[in-house]
C-alpha cells in the first residue's frame, strides 16, 4: 500500500562540488519518516596549507547521526578512500550494517586491522552483480571498470521508480583486471525504465573516450623491457590491474618485483588473497634489492602523489633504508598528480633529476589512464540507460555544470545540479530540491574529529603566519602594577629594522597602555587586557607590518 504523501529523496552528505569525502543518501517515505540507505562514506585529503595539521577531511553525519533508528544499511560502491576512507572513523557513531563486494571488504578489513583501537565493523559480503534488499530498497551490483578492483554501480528499484547510481566507472573494453562494465545488464536497465541516474562528473570536461588499462600496459612493458639499469614504478598503491601489469612487464623482462611502502604491500596481500594477482609470480622482499643486478629488478613504489612520507620522497632524498635509485636508473609516475600536490610531486621528480635518475610521466608517455568517463563515454552510457532525471554528483562546481551541459544536450528533461546538504525528491511529480539537512565537515586532527567551524584550525593557520605574543601583568588592588610584566614571543622575529627588540616594543607597550588607564578601569581584569591587547599588536604591527595573535593574562595580587 502506498501512502498519499510517500516520495522518494536523494540527498548528497558528501562529494558534490567536491572530489572527495563521497556519502550520499537515499530515501522513502512520508515528509515525517523515512527508511534511509546510504552509498559510500569516504574522505578527502586536507592541504598542509590551508589546514595546517590535519589529516583528513570527513563528511559530517549528523544528519544520519539522529536518523540512525531508520538507517538500513550502507552499501559501498568500492576500496577507494573518497569513498570508504572515512568509516572506521565514522561507523561507531552509526553502528549500521556494512555491505560490500569480497575485495573492498577485504581491504578495509586490512586497513583496521592496520589501525590499532579501530572498531569491529559488521561487514555483510556481497558477490559481484549481486543484489539486497534493505527496508523498500532492492539494490542490485552492476560491474563497472575503473582503478581498483570491484567497482560497482547500483541500480536502487523502488516502488516509486528505479535509480542508478553510478558510482565510479569509465567504459574499458580490456581492462586488466576484472569485468568490463557490464553494458548488457545497464541496457537491459533502460528497457525496464530508470528514473532517475546520480553519475560521475570527475572527466565531464574532458573529451573523447578514455584509452585502456590495456595500452597502458603495453606501454609499462616497453618501458621497462628498454630500461638499462634499475626500474621503479610508482602509482596508486589501490591501483591493482597497474600493479599486475608492472608484474607482468617485469617477468618478461627478465625481473624480480621488489614492493616498497606499506599501502601497496597491504593491497598486494588483499589482492592474493582475492584472487586478482593469480597467475603472478611470487614478489621479492625488500632484503632481496640490494642483491639483485640493476638490471634484474623493478620496484613497485608508493609515493606517486609526493607524499614525503611515502616510499619514493624518501628514495629520491636517498633517505630510504634499503632501497637507492642512481645515475642511469629509470622512474616512471604510472599515476596523474592530483590537484594540490603539484608542489610535492615536483619536489620528488627534481629530487630524482638532480640525481641523473630518468623520470618518466604521462607528459612523456601513455603510462597512466584516468579510471573515470569522458564525454564520449558519459553519452554511451545516457544511451543505454535513458533516465528521466540526472543528477551530476562526484566533481566540483565546472564537473557538474559540464556533465549537466552533456545530459541536457541528450534530450534528458530534468537535470538537478546540487550542493551538498540538498535533499532532492524524485518521485512523486517533477524532480526538484525541497529541503536542505545539515553537510558541513570535519577533521581528523591528530587523533581527534572536530568540527570544520571550530576556531582550532583557523586559530593555527593565524598563528603560522603571523606568531603569538603572551603578556602577563600583576596588577594590586590600588591599581599599580606590582611587578615588571613578563612578556613572551613564539613565532615573531627577534628585532625591528632599526635594531629595537621587538619583545621590547611590546614591553612598552603593555605598560604604557596600562599606565594611561584611568585608576577604576585598572583594577578591572578585563578591561585591562583589552585595552593592553590591543595596542601590543598595533605597537608590533607598525614595525612588522603583520599583527600577532596575543593573549593577555592579568593576575590580581
Ligand atoms: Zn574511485
Ligand atoms: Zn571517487
Amino acid at each position: 500500500m502506498m501512502s498519499p504523501r510517500e516520495e522518494l529523496v536523494f540527498a548528497p552528505l558528501g562529494g558534490v562540488g567536491e572530489i572527495g569525502m563521497n556519502l550520499s543518501i537515499y530515501g522513502l517515505g512520508d515528509e515525517r519518516r523515512k527508511t534511509w540507505i546510504a552509498v559510500d562514506c569516504g574522505v578527502s585529503f586536507a592541504s598542509e596549507e590551508h589546514l595546517p595539521g590535519v589529516d583528513l577531511i570527513l563528511p559530517d553525519i549528523r544528519y544520519l547521526v539522529e536518523e540512525r533508528q531508520n538507517l538500513a544499511g550502507i552499501v559501498l560502491t568500492h576500496a577507494h578512500e573518497d569513498h570508504f576512507g572515512a568509516l572506521i572513523d565514522l561507523w561507531p557513531k552509526l553502528k549500521v550494517p556494512i555491505y560490500a563486494t569480497p575485495f573492498t571488504a577485504a581491504l578495509l578489513q586490512a586497513k583496521r586491522e592496520g589501525e590499532p583501537g579501530a572498531p569491529e565493523i559488521p561487514l555483510r559480503i556481497v558477490p559481484l552483480g549481486g543484489r539486497l534488499t534493505l527496508g523498500p530498497f532492492d539494490i542490485e551490483l552492476v560491474s563497472v571498470a575503473h582503478s581498483i578492483p570491484e567497482s560497482n554501480a547500483l541500480i536502487i528499484r523502488t516502488r516509486l521508480g528505479t535509480l542508478l547510481h553510478t558510482g565510479d566507472w569509465k567504459i574499458d573494453p580490456a581492462p586488466v583486471i576484472g569485468p568490463p562494465t557490464d553494458e548488457a545488464k545497464l541496457r537491459a536497465l533502460g528497457e525496464e525504465g530508470v528514473l532517475a541516474l546520480i553519475g560521475d562528473s570527475t572527466n565531464a570536461i574532458r573529451e573523447g573516450r578514455s584509452p585502456s588499462e590495456t595500452e597502458v600496459a603495453d606501454t609499462l612493458a616497453k618501458l621497462i623491457r628498454e630500461a638499462p639499469a634499475r626500474v621503479a614504478v610508482t602509482t596508486f598503491a589501490s591501483h591493482v590491474a597497474r600493479i599486475r601489469a608492472a608484474a607482468l612487464a617485469a617477468r618478461a623482462a627478465g625481473r624480480e618485483v621488489v614492493v616498497v611502502g606499506r599501502a601497496m604491500e597491504r593491497v598486494v596481500q588483499v589482492a592474493r588473497e582475492t584472487g586478482y594477482l593469480d597467475g603472478i609470480q611470487d614478489f621479492r622482499g625488500i632484503d632481496a634489492y640490494q642483491s639483485l643486478p640493476r638490471n634484474r629488478i623493478l620496484a613497485l613504489c608508493t609515493g606517486s602523489q609526493g607524499e614525503p612520507r611515502a616510499a619514493l620522497a624518501r628514495i629520491a632524498q636517498a633517505e630510504h633504508p634499503s632501497v637507492t635509485l642512481d645515475k642511469g636508473d629509470r622512474v616512471i609516475f604510472s599515476s596523474r598528480t592530483i590537484p594540490g600536490n603539484e608542489k610535492e610531486v615536483s619536489r620528488v621528480i627534481n629530487g630524482l633529476v638532480r640525481q641523473g635518475i630518468e623520470v618518466v610521466t604521462d607528459r612523456n608517455d601513455l603510462v597512466h589512464v584516468s579510471g573515470h568517463p569522458r564525454r564520449g563515454e558519459i553519452e554511451d552510457m545516457y544511451g543505454w540507460v535513458r533516465p528521466r532525471i540526472v543528477i551530476p554528483v562526484h566533481g566540483e562546481a565546472l564537473h557538474l555544470a559540464e556533465h549537466a551541459g552533456i545530459a541536457r544536450k541528450l534530450g534528458i528533461g530534468e537535470v538537478i545540479v546540487c550542493e551538498n546538504g540538498d535533499v532532492i525528491r524524485l518521485a512523486p511529480g517533477p524532480a526538484g530540491i525541497i529541503d536542505e539537512v545539515p553537510a558541513a565537515r570535519l577533521y581528523k586532527d591528530g587523533r581527534l574529529i572536530i568540527e570544520a567551524d571550530a576556531r582550532t584550525v583557523s586559530d593555527r593557520r593565524r598563528l603560522s603566519f603571523a606568531g603569538f605574543v603572551s603578556v602577563a601583568l600583576a596588577v594590586t588592588r590600588k591599581g599599580e602594577l606590582a611587578t615588571d610584566p613578563e612578556i613572551e614571543l613564539i613565532g615573531i622575529p627577534k628585532n625591528t629594522a632599526e635594531g629595537e627588540e621587538l619583545a621590547d616594543v611590546a614591553y612598552d607597550a603593555a605598560v604604557g597602555t596600562f599606565e594611561s588607564l584611568p585608576r577604576p578601569r585598572r583594577s578591572d581584569p578585563d578591561s585591562v587586557a583589552e585595552a593592553v591587547r590591543g595596542a601590543v599588536r598595533s605597537a608590533i604591527a607598525q614595525h612588522w607590518g603583520k599583527k600577532p595573535a596575543c593573549y593577555v593574562h592579568v593576575l590580581s595580587v
